[in-house]
């Protein structure tokens, strides 16, 4: 479905700056009997608000076609991933001196890693998480879930049978949201007085400075930054009062949100303002420079790996993220120039990527078959990837990280 207004401020003064064309689904990993079948392609380009500055994709895709049984991100396949939950947990409890049995709703809580840490400091938790698959690895570790999307229709059933909610937690999973309205409306029923949202999300700054456009796809429904979020947690009177930074995700904010007037407002909210306009992030020319280096990517990218199949050398690509699959469809890299994906993830292995049909096979591929290069998908956790497979390295092989732009290590 086309969109055509604002998600957040609901202006139809809404310009597309970015055109990735046509691509599959990043997470619709296809199995061999798939690949026979036809596959959908969705439109993918992204709008800037001219009211309030949200970025958004102009294109939504129908939530059941993507966050489904088989949805195969699992938050925990990395250790970098682990680690930041179970720390953001045990951070939050602290920060705010939560007491012991406060409910801790999580939101596309996953296999309930975030919730494990809650868990661990005493806290009763609640996942809510549309994948069963998914869903049910938290379950059988203990974690209550809720096999649904985050909605009004669940208000009754949680304040029945759980009680009222201190806080509410979304890690990469506001940004997924087509009608956040009713996420903040629910928020609101369920939060007590002096409840929390918690929510993080890749911010824009380091999307256009880091040139992270991969991480566009259409899961991703908004592109974050702080200017638009500010003024739309104010028409349901809430409002951010602290923002942190984190890494992981190739920088992702964090974002403290309680009813107005709660709290002391730090000075990193107008620190971030004062960035945003620095950057330029809301102007028309930033934004169209951006969409000409995407391009420029594209072609020095794309020079590189056919330089190398030129001189004979065999590529593959190390893991199998959802953001490899926008590189891959966008650059129009296919099995002729990869001869596999490698990945850690059981959901994923011997299954073929979206789009460009690459076969995925599990990481010991890579030392067994020693191919002569490995282009790094999930260039966020290059570090953790080079480190596990130093072996790879060791006997001769060459990494590729591709963003900002291609390196070779
Ligand atoms: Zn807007």
């Amino acid at each position: 479905m086309k969109k055509t207004n604002c998600r957040m401020c609901k202006s139809s003064n809404i310009q597309k700056f970015l055109d990735l064309g046509f691509s599959a689904l990043a997470d619709n990993f296809l199995t061999l009997k798939q690949l026979e079948e036809s596959e959908t392609f969705f439109p993918l380009t992204v709008n800037t608000c001219q009211n309030c500055g949200l970025c958004q994709l102009g294109y939504v895709v129908p939530p059941e076609l993507m966050f489904n049984q088989d949805y195969p991100y699992d938050s925990s396949t990395t250790k970098t991933g682990r680690d930041h939950f179970t720390k953001m947990g045990i951070e939050i409890c602290e920060k705010f001196e939560l007491e012991q049995n406060s409910l801790i709703i999580d939101v596309g809580s996953n296999a309930g890693v975030l919730l494990d840490a809650f868990k661990s400091k005493k806290m009763r938790v609640l996942g809510i998480e549309p994948s069963s698959k998914l869903a049910n690895i938290a379950i059988k570790k203990g974690i209550d879930s809720i096999i649904d999307f985050f909605s009004g229709k669940l208000i009754k059933k949680i304040l029945n049978e759980y009680g009222k909610v201190s806080v509410i937690t979304g890690t990469n999973v506001f940004a997924h949201i087509d009608d956040l309205d009713d996420f903040m409306k629910t928020a609101d029923s369920l939060l007590v007085e002096d409840g929390l949202i918690v929510i993080e999300a890749p911010y824009l700054v380091n999307l256009l400075e880091n040139l992270e456009y991969d991480t566009i796809y259409h899961e991703h429904l908004s592109y974050l930054s702080v200017k638009p979020m500010i003024k739309f947690c104010q028409k349901f009177d809430f409002e951010i009062f602290d923002i942190e930074e984190q890494s992981i995700h190739g920088g992702t904010l964090r974002y403290f949100i309680g009813r107005k007037n709660k709290r002391k407002i730090t000075n990193n909210v107008s620190n971030y303002l004062e960035l945003e306009t620095k950057k330029e992030i809301y102007s028309r020319k930033r934004l169209e420079n951006f969409a000409n280096s995407v391009k420029h990517h594209r072609k020095i990218l794309m020079e590189l790996l056919h330089d190398l199949k030129k001189d004979g050398k065999k590529i593959v690509a190390i893991s199998a993220p959802a953001k490899g699959n926008t590189l891959l469809n966008y650059c129009k890299i296919d099995s002729e120039i990869l001869s596999y994906v490698t990945e850690r993830n059981p959901l994923k292995i011997g299954t073929f990527t979206p789009g460009m049909h690459i076969p995925v096979y599990s990481d010991e591929k890579l030392l067994e078959d020693q191919p002569d290069y490995a282009l790094i998908l999930a260039w966020n956790f290059s570090d953790e990837i080079i480190k596990n497979n130093s072996n790879f390295q060791e006997n001769g092989g060459k990494f590729i990280i591709p963003t900002p732009e291609p390196k070779i290590v």
